[in-house]
């Protein structure tokens, strides 16, 4: 049992410098954000080692958290009842997962919805498969799906042509209002109307606002659609109260658990009706997926005892003022906000405001490089008017990384000061190679050079 320096000396190398360079720049990308060392523990403990298909006792939903660690009475039971999974050698893993299970429903139980009233399933090995296994439980291919354009803010699996959900089944898609920028409810309604869907998708990769659940609701009785709801993003922020929740509104919820949740890479799907969750459970498996990663399980169960904590919440509240405040100082230095703003952890800046002398816009691409290159880490991301996602025009930011530094409303002011700087200094131009036409921009060095000593600064 040597360790990886010994072993593997070069990888080892390799993520320090991974490690540092997380130190050291100021990431924006607001799917990202930093696991705490509890939640990493289990990551790289011997839970990786085991197999255990299948699920735990279905009564252990109901159980209290100090009932499931109980494990000498878990013990007992387990040595005379048969155990419902495939494997042999699950009894601690039985434990993790029902624990898991059991604090992500108090995590996202509400006044009115009670934790034992929430179908956890806490299996998906990431966002895709949990989206996915959800449209298998309940609907055959074929059917019409409906969710947000990937180039207005919906996520792949929401129907793109490109993902599994756009070629299994029949999607069709709402966008952004081109004025407002913003969902246009009846307009949702109309398209649902017209096309019928089995399923209406909600909940977004880029968009920044919250949506309303209960028009979505609404919309989704109205042509007896199931409502899922995809907090992937926003988990976090609804976990800790700062954001309303979809619970009691939506059928079915999916979420990742590493994005706002600070948690390990893994999913959840949330659901509210037995006949329902049982589907959902098939589907997870064996329709998706094999075994499940115990040691991911075991860090959901730390990461969701976190997020009830009032620092938890404290921080989650924070993520937002900052991304308000951020959102704030670039409208105050002239740069537009795609969508409208932001009541979100996140906001795209549209970059298509800085014109070179050839009348070449900034792109999202070259914006993200720059800053890149100057130690501020976002990513470029369609924006309303754009026709492609290769050719976008907008950058996304997102606080929770820089929230988790410490960094509060004047730190982002100033981030955004720097930002604005660089994007303005920059001289956008196209030149031409062959029959293709590149898309490039300048910064003059020694501006560079400053922007590089004012992020390093922060
Ligand atoms: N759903 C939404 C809204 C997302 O933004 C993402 C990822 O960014 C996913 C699903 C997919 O998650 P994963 O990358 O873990 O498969």
């Amino acid at each position: 049992n040597d360790s990886m320096e010994k072993v593997d000396p070069d990888l080892k190398r390799i993520i320090d410098l991974e490690a540092a360079r997380q130190n050291q720049k100021l990431i924006f990308i607001p799917s990202e954000s930093a696991a705490p060392l509890a939640v990493r523990e289990s990551l790289g403990s011997i839970l990786q080692n085991i197999y255990a298909e299948g699920y735990p006792d279905e009564a252990s939903r109901w159980f209290s958290q100090e009932k499931i660690l109980d494990v000498e009475r878990h013990l007992a039971h387990f040595s005379r009842y048969s155990d419902p999974r495939y494997y042999k050698g699950v009894e601690f893993a039985d434990v993790i997962e029902e624990l898991a299970r059991r604090r992500c429903a108090e995590a996202f139980a509400t006044p009115d919805v009670h934790a034992d009233d929430i179908y956890v399933n806490v299996q998906p090995l990431s966002g895709a498969p949990a989206n996915n296994a959800v449209y298998q439980a309940l609907i055959n291919p074929g059917d019409t799906i409906l969710g947000m354009n990937l180039l207005h803010g919906g996520h792949l699996t929401h129907g793109s042509s490109v993902n599994r959900s756009g070629k299994l089944y029949k999607a069709t898609h709402y966008s952004v209002d081109p004025q407002t920028e913003q969902i246009d409810y009846d307009e949702v309604e109309r398209i649902a109307l017209e096309n019928k869907p089995r399923v209406i998708i909600t909940g977004f990769s880029s968009y920044p606002w919250v949506p309303d659940w209960a028009r979505f609701r609404q919309i989704a009785d109205k042509v007896g659609a199931y409502l899922m709801a995809d907090i992937s993003h926003i988990a976090g922020m609804i976990a800790a109260g700062v954001l309303p929740s979809p619970v009691g509104f939506a059928d079915v919820i999916t979420f990742t658990t590493h994005k706002t949740l600070c948690g390990p890479r893994g999913a959840c799907i949330l659901s509210f009706k037995e006949s329902i969750s049982k589907k959902i459970d098939k589907a997870v498996f064996p329709g998706e997926q094999g075994g499940p990663h115990m040691q991911v399980l075991a860090a959901m169960a730390t990461t969701f005892k976190l997020a009830r904590e009032e620092s938890f919440k404290n921080f989650q509240q924070q993520i937002l003022k900052n991304c308000k405040a951020m959102s704030d100082q670039f409208e105050a230095r002239g740069i537009r906000i795609a969508f409208g703003g932001t009541n979100t952890h996140l906001l795209n800046i549209d970059c298509k405001s800085v014109i070179g002398p050839d009348g070449t816009t900034l792109s999202g691409d070259m914006a993200a490089r720059m800053m890149d290159l100057a130690g501020l880490v976002a990513n470029s991301n369609a924006i309303p008017g754009d026709k492609a996602t290769l050719r976008a025009s907008g950058v996304r930011l997102g606080t929770p990384w820089l929230t988790q530094r410490g960094l509060l409303e004047q730190d982002m002011r100033e981030i955004a000061d720097i930002i604005v700087d660089l994007l303005q200094a920059a001289k956008p131009y196209t030149y031409t190679t062959g029959n293709t036409s590149v898309s490039r921009a300048k910064v003059d060095f020694k501006t560079f050079e400053d922007i590089k000593i004012r992020v390093r600064k922060i």
